[in-house]
């Protein structure tokens, strides 16, 4: 193996990726966000996305859940367009309304909550062979792909996979020590030119050429339940508003573990939940 080059990312090194409002701007500036999530039992990580991107600076939020999710993300995500899926349980990328072309989103984050029936399966080959754009994929998702690994090529190139320790071992395989867990996920980025952010205490994002960028942001409270979705959303909101996925990655890491901090200080560690990480966000 060749060396890798590793990064830490600091709060000076971060922060300066944050573009600050033009004064003229409206809502198309931020872009158009497109989230496929939930499932029955499943529709709060769905929430939990959705209301993160809205508090990620995202444009327009689109959000297609099972019908089963319908009223719930309408009351409790009310800034978010909402689209029932054909389904009442799973998604399976059938809408009742006439769905907007996927090219007209700006960014297209899936996973969270949304299980693994083979409907859905037929919903994410279908979302990976029409994107045309990098994608923010996690979860669910992740372990589709996994399980039918002919999706890997299909996935558009700089594209942002969200994988816990759990989800990249089913992508990859089970490593021998945090050595060779680097190697797998350097070589798993760079040969499929991915941006893979393998998540965890000190987070880490391998990038296409090859880099891996190590996050100083984040504490043990954040291991709870929801806060996987919540950077699914921010991860959204910012590829929806332009960022290129690397610097998306950094950035919305580092918020992220920066609001789990600010969420901490709050709070504790102990009581904190992945709607305090969403309450904390603070951009500039
Ligand atoms: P998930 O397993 O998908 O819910 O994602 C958990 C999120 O919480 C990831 O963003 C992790 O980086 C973060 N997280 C979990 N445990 C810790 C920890 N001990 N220190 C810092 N961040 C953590
Ligand atoms: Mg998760």
């Amino acid at each position: 193996r060749t060396p890798t080059t590793y990064f830490y990312s600091s709060e000076s090194e971060v922060r300066h990726l944050l573009r600050p409002r033009d004064r003229f701007s409206h809502k198309g500036s931020f872009g158009h966000a497109l989230l496929l999530v939930g499932s029955y039992g499943k529709i709060g990580a769905g929430v939990l996305a959705s209301r993160a991107c809205l508090r990620s600076g995202v444009g327009l939020l689109s959000v297609q859940v099972p019908r089963c999710g319908y009223e719930i993300l309408q009351t409790t995500v009310p800034e978010a367009m909402c689209q029932p899926d054909g389904h009442l349980h799973i998604l399976t990328g059938q809408t009742e309304l006439e769905a907007p072309e996927l090219s007209s989103y700006s960014a297209i984050g899936v996973g969270p909550g949304i299980g693994t029936a083979p409907e859905t399966l037929s919903m994410l080959r279908k979302l990976l062979s029409e994107a045309k754009k990098p994608m923010v994929i996690d979860a669910d998702a992740i372990n589709l792909i996994a399980q039918n690994r002919e999706l890997i090529d299909k996935i558009p190139k700089n594209s942002i996979l969200t994988p816990h320790p759990k989800e990249f071992e089913r992508l990859t395989r089970r490593w021998t020590s945090d050595y060779d867990k680097l190697g797998i996920l350097r070589d798993f980025a760079q040969r499929n030119r991915f941006v893979v952010v393998l998540k965890g205490a000190h987070t880490a994002i391998a990038t296409p050429d090859g880099t891996t960028h190590f996050n100083s942001t984040g504490n043990p409270g954040m291991s709870t339940g929801g806060t996987g979705d919540v950077l699914t959303g921010i991860l959204t909101a910012l590829i929806a508003q332009g960022y290129d996925p690397v610097e998306a990655a950094v950035l919305g890491v580092f918020e992220h573990g920066r609001a789990g901090d600010r969420a901490a200080e709050n709070r504790g560690q102990i009581g904190l939940t992945a709607s305090d990480i969403i309450e904390a966000l603070r951009w500039d």
